[in-house]
């Protein structure tokens, strides 16, 4: 596989999978496996694993690419492979003594999912900070937390948990494991019936005295921190990025069918052609979408090329994608007026989808206290 075949890829299941079944998986919140065994047939669940694992080793340039054109057919199954692809680089990148080859062969056979469960209730959007802990005793560990939202929860195959270490002594000492579905205390707590990303079940996860095999531990004890920040947001954070950037593709393209095919019966002209507003209002949508992808671009630079503005970058990207998705299908519900407001069209789901980047972790708000105390010089945390 390489970039074009592996977006063309996205391109057809997107057409012939997620395309029939979005609508009714967002009305009645029902997560799409048959997305998901589609994503693994086509060889993109192991997009970014190495060869070795019989992955397809490709960069984040792909990954980006993909994530856009899944989000510009179904937000909520990108979002479930961006956590899927955030997990597997986190699991690829294990400790040694973590015994995690044979999940990751799963992975790349196309035949695991895979996700993220930081968030927590006692510290909310602050993920870096769990407050669960784990206790170690002659088994292993066994960890006890209360998981707020968990993208594919009780979905996944596994779940990438973190909790404090052991002996951790501050609060960003956490250490992340590898905890597979099935496991005794692992459970979904309660339904998902979000705003928007309503087909990607982001429901609570309670651990309940859950044992983990020391060769689960995915991390040295302490670590996790590190990993959250080195592995996981820079993917994060472009993966975010580009599913606001499907998002708004998804608007723009929506709001020109409508402003071409609607029409003013008694004067003759489509929506498009009697009203210079509405042209206008397009064209704004169109302008921020495409500096969207430029900055995607730039990040991808970044990511390819590192350099002393990367960290600056991710940091960005993440915090103008939510407010550019949320600026852009807020437009695309105005100038398509009643018929969006109604749900005669997709519009109003992008609205919704729109609306969650922005509040997922690190939050647009946390972005902003980040990068204003880099370009102040300040340590971050
Ligand atoms: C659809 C969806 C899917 C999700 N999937 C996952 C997942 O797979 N795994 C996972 O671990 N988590 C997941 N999450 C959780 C997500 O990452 C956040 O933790 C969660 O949305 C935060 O919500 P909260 O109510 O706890 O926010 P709160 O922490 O209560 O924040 C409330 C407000 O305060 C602001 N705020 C918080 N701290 C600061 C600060 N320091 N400075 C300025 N403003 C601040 C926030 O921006 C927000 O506006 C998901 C969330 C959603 C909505």
């Amino acid at each position: 596989m390489n970039h074009e075949t592996a977006v063309a890829s996205a391109r057809d299941l997107a057409d012939r999978v997620l395309a029939p079944a979005a609508r009714q998986n967002d009305k009645e919140a029902g997560f799409s496996s048959e997305a998901v065994t589609a994503l693994g047939s086509a060889g993109l669940l192991g997009i970014m694993l190495p060869a070795e694992t019989g992955g397809a080793g490709l960069g984040p340039r792909t990954f980006a690419a993909v994530v856009s054109t899944l989000a510009e057919t179904d937000a909520s199954v990108a979002m479930v492979y961006l956590m899927h692809v955030c997990a597997a680089a986190t699991i690829a990148t294990a400790r040694n003594g973590a015994v995690v080859a044979p999940t990751l062969k799963e992975i790349s056979a196309g035949r695991h999912l895979s996700t993220l469960a930081f968030s927590e209730t006692g510290s909310r959007s602050h993920f870096w900070a769990p407050v669960s802990r784990a206790r170690r005793n002659a088994a292993g560990v066994h960890i006890t937390a209360k998981k707020s939202f968990v993208t594919s929860a009780g979905q996944a195959h596994s779940y990438v948990v973190s909790a404090l270490a052991p002996e951790g002594s501050g609060p960003t000492d956490s250490t992340l494991y590898l905890i597979a579905r099935g496991t005794s205390g692992l459970s979904v707590a309660g339904p998902w019936d979000g705003l928007g990303l309503r087909a990607n079940a982001s429901a609570p996860m309670t651990l309940e005295d859950c044992t983990v095999a020391p060769e689960s531990q995915l991390t040295e004890d302490g670590a996790g921190f590190q990993a959250m920040l080195q592995v996981v947001l820079p993917l994060f954070n472009l993966g975010s990025a580009a599913v606001a950037l499907g998002i708004c593709r998804a608007a723009v393209a929506g709001t020109a069918t409508h402003l071409k095919t609607a029409r003013f019966e008694h004067i003759g002209q489509s929506l498009g052609e009697s009203l210079p507003t509405l042209r206008a209002q397009i064209a704004t949508m169109q302008i921020d979408t495409d500096g969207l992808a430029a900055r995607i671009d730039d990040l991808i630079d970044h990511l390819e090329r590192p350099r002393d503005t990367t960290v600056l970058r991710v940091l960005e990207a993440k915090a103008a994608a939510g407010e550019v998705a949320i600026a852009v299908t807020s437009a695309a519900m105005r100038a398509c007026g009643g018929a969006a407001f109604a749900k005669h069209m997709n519009i109003e789901r992008l609205f919704r989808d729109a609306h969650a980047g922005a509040v997922m972790a690190p939050t647009g708000d946390v972005l902003r206290e980040f990068i204003g105390k880099a370009v102040l010089g300040m340590p971050l945390f």
